[in-house]
């Protein structure tokens, strides 16, 4: 422990320290005891004395005096890094964050670094970086079964390791076993097993492939990046499902490393995406490093390390990833930059497609952003001239657009919700041997269960929400809360034994398509059925070669998989999305549609798409059917435009959660009569309206009851100065202390 021995004064020199904490500012200390103002840099890791305990913050700067009397300052405990841990590049885009999501600098902060980094470790790259890789020795290859008849657990394992000739990582145990840990100890404890520690990093691929020849439009798009290389841009790459974006960043990528630069690549989740990663591996033979909330923390701090040393010249990762210091940043490239997952939906509340275009600016760089089905933002400032909008109108090779078309689904006769129509088809393509992809996007087996005598339905007691029923684990859960319970087998209001499901689930729809098609597999992949660590990507690879075969499952479908043999994509239920109470919902069902219909086809075989509705007259549905994304879209622009809604309004969400219903309104009136006064001294000529409060779309949750404030400007710089000087003011609000509050800029859902 430090003594206050150090003689506080200019010539020693005060730290100003972002410290993760709800407090808005930063906080200035003395240097640390043993240090000198010629070893602290800006960027650096602090410890320091916070409250009662201490925490790690961030230098901001160096001062040579402080607001505060300095004989009432503390010294910091230790300075953690020699140099900038973050560099100016970095602290600067935070410092932005900050102001504009209205979030305090130190939490921001420390939200860029890597766990491991946050705690305090050693900014070194550590050896072993190796995941755990197992294999039989000789030993273990000599053992008869007999020896291991009393465990059957280890014998199970033991015969598992012996058919496999190399070693097994733990995902690829745990798509095999379950609990295997500790089987695999008690056989490593008998001597039969060799641990290998392999490096995390993909390593390069032996074999790179080469790019096919692009088309005239790829040409065009690789041209325009590569124009823009250099100096700050976006550039939208607009391309439809399979029209090749991704050989457009390939293109883009190579250009940016012939230059000696790195290029960041952003995805919305790298558990849904593994076919991309391993293209880039295949086309690439340099280091990649990936950032991803599915790697332990060593290895995260370690691809954080090499990126920002400049050794890893590709670095791909999720959203947070867009905070990654990086030593000579070329390119910013942002695949399905309309994915919702880009948005962080709690605590820090940003968007990294936003952040990182910022980034671009700061950086002087050219930033891409690419989608099958662009956000209605980007097109936005595409026509607004603030976006170069590339088009790849046309699948590349020889794929072609498969045909869509709507199946009135009105007074028709549905087996367990597919029609006629639709099993005839889904025969038809199994007959031939190729592959049928169902979607529906509601996983468990039914939304819920209904009492058939008197109405009761099974609802969650704490949340506005229906109790999904999972047969297969014989429980009806809450997908808001969590809570679970065993399925009803009495009805406790009339004591009837009628329960019945009502609705449809992934889980019944694959029971029935397995009673309809019993000659061909079924395959459902949705979040209950990938789980376990590697098991989407084991299904996926089921699949990739398959035949004959049905896959049947949610959103998850939706992502970027190229499934060559698949050519009838049916849609069970397109009328979900269509009536939605969040002013998204339709461009989000349309964006689902659109990127489920591009798994049909995308082989040598033309694909086919049925979407089954009982709104066929529905326009934003004829939009979609003629391959229209930029119609559709069009469309909900100009509804948008007349709503006055996001991208033509500037929006904030001022939220409240109690215990009781009538805190959060009372704490949000008292904002809003706050936020008139506020409103009115800032003048007529740029408006702000606050709408609310009304209860969230969801009122009870978790047991907590939720409302909402809307604040909404023609001018984005009219929102942040309102926010500025309003939300400095709400903590001061008696009402305050009886909810928990926070404000989203830029919303991307009204509930
Ligand atoms: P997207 O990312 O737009 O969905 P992909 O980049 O995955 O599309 O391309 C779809 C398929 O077309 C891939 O198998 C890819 O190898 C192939 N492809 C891309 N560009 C070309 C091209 N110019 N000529 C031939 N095949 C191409
Ligand atoms: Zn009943
Ligand atoms: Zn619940």
């Amino acid at each position: 422990m430090q003594t206050a021995s150090v003689s506080p004064g200019a010539s020693q020199g005060i730290i100003q320290v972002a410290v993760p904490s709800p407090l808005p500012q930063t906080f200035d200390y003395l240097l640390p005891a043993d240090c000198s103002v010629a070893q602290i840099a800006p960027g650096a890791r602090v410890r320091i004395p916070f409250g009662r305990s201490h925490k790690i913050g961030i230098v901001m700067a160096l001062e040579s005096d402080s607001r505060i009397d300095p004989s009432r300052l503390k010294p910091a405990i230790e300075l953690l890094d020699h140099g900038a841990l973050l560099p100016p590049a970095i602290l600067s885009l935070a410092q932005w964050a900050s102001r504009y999501y209205h979030y305090p600098i130190g939490e921001v902060l420390s939200a860029t670094l890597p766990t491991l980094l946050r705690q305090g470790e050693a900014a070194q790259i550590t050896k072993p970086s190796g995941e755990k890789m197992w294999l039989l020795n000789d030993s273990g290859r000599a053992i008869s079964p007999q020896t291991l008849k009393r465990a059957p657990r280890q014998l199970a394992l033991l015969q598992h390791l012996q058919q496999s000739e190399k070693a097994l990582n733990a995902s690829e145990l745990d798509v095999q076993f379950e609990n295997w840990r500790g089987v695999m100890r008690s056989l490593h404890e008998k001597g039969w097993i060799d641990i290998q520690e392999q490096t995390t990093l993909p390593s390069p691929a032996a074999e790179t492939t080469t790019a096919p020849e692009l088309n005239a439009a790829q040409t065009f798009a690789c041209d325009a990046i590569h124009n823009a290389l250099g100096g700050f841009q976006s550039l939208l790459l607009d391309g439809v499902t399979g029209s090749g974006k991704t050989e457009v960043y390939f293109n883009a990528v190579e250009q940016v490393l012939r230059a000696d630069k790195q290029a960041l690549i952003l995805v919305p989740e790298i558990g849904l995406t593994p076919q991309l990663l391993k293209r880039f591996q295949q086309r690439f033979a340099v280091k990649i490093a990936l950032l991803h909330s599915g790697l332990n923390d060593k290895a995260r701090m370690n691809s954080w390390l090499q990126a920002k040393a400049g050794d890893a010249p590709i670095v791909i990762g999720t959203r947070s990833a867009v905070f990654t210091p990086m030593a000579r940043l070329g390119i910013i490239l942002i695949d399905e930059e309309h994915d919702l997952s880009f948005k962080q939906q709690e605590g820090f509340r940003y968007h990294a497609r936003d952040v990182a275009i910022r980034r671009a600016q700061q950086a002087g760089i050219p930033i891409v952003l690419g989608s099958a089905t662009p956000s209605l933002e980007s097109l936005h400032n595409a026509r607004q001239g603030r976006f170069q909008h590339l088009t790849l109108p046309e699948r590349a090779g020889n794929a072609a657009h498969p045909k869509i078309r709507l199946l009135d689904v009105r007074q028709q006769k549905l087996t367990e919700g597919f029609s006629t129509t639709l099993l005839q088809a889904i025969q038809h393509h199994l007959d031939r041997g190729q592959q049928v992809l169902l979607f529906l996007n509601r996983r468990g087996y039914a939304p819920t269960l209904i009492c058939h005598d008197c109405g009761w339905l099974a609802n969650c007691s704490r949340c506005d929400a229906h109790m999904i029923l999972h047969k297969s684990r014989n429980l009806l859960r809450c997908h808001h809360c969590d809570s679970q319970r065993r399925i009803d087998t009495q009805c406790p209001d009339c004591g009837s034994v009628d329960l019945r499901p009502l609705g449809q689930g992934t889980e019944r729809a694959a029971e029935a398509l397995a009673e309809l098609f019993p000659q061909n597999e079924i395959i459902r992949i949705d979040r209950d059925s990938t789980r376990r660590k590697g098991a989407l990507q084991s299904l996926l690879k089921q699949v990739q070669h398959g035949h004959g075969q049905i896959l049947l499952g949610t959103q998850m479908l939706a992502k970027g998989h190229h499934l060559p043999n698949v050519t009838l994509v049916g849609i069970l239920d397109a009328d979900q999305g269509l009536f939605g109470l969040d002013f998204r919902a339709s461009e989000r069902m349309g964006q689902l549609i659109i990127q489920v219909a591009g798994r049909a086809g995308r082989g040598d075989k033309r694909g086919e798409v049925l979407i089954q509705t009982h709104h066929p007259e529905h326009p934003l549905l004829n939009g979609i059917i003629h391959h229209d994304y930029s119609r559709f879209a069009s469309d909900l622009l100009i509804e948008r435009s007349q709503a006055q809604l996001p991208p033509f309004r500037h929006i904030a969400l001022l939220r409240a959660e109690a215990s009781r219903r009538d805190q959060p309104h009372a704490f949000l009136s008292a904002a809003r009569d706050m936020g008139f006064q506020l409103a009115n001294t800032q003048g007529a000529h740029c408006p702000t309206e606050l709408l609310g409060p009304i209860p969230a779309a969801m009122e009870k949750r978790a047991g907590r009851y939720r409302a909402l404030l809307l604040i909404q400007t023609h001018q984005r710089a009219t929102l942040h100065n309102f926010l500025r000087h309003w939300l400095p003011q709400l903590s001061q609000l008696p009402q305050a202390k009886k909810v928990r509050w926070s404000i989203d800029v830029d919303a991307m859902e009204i509930g």
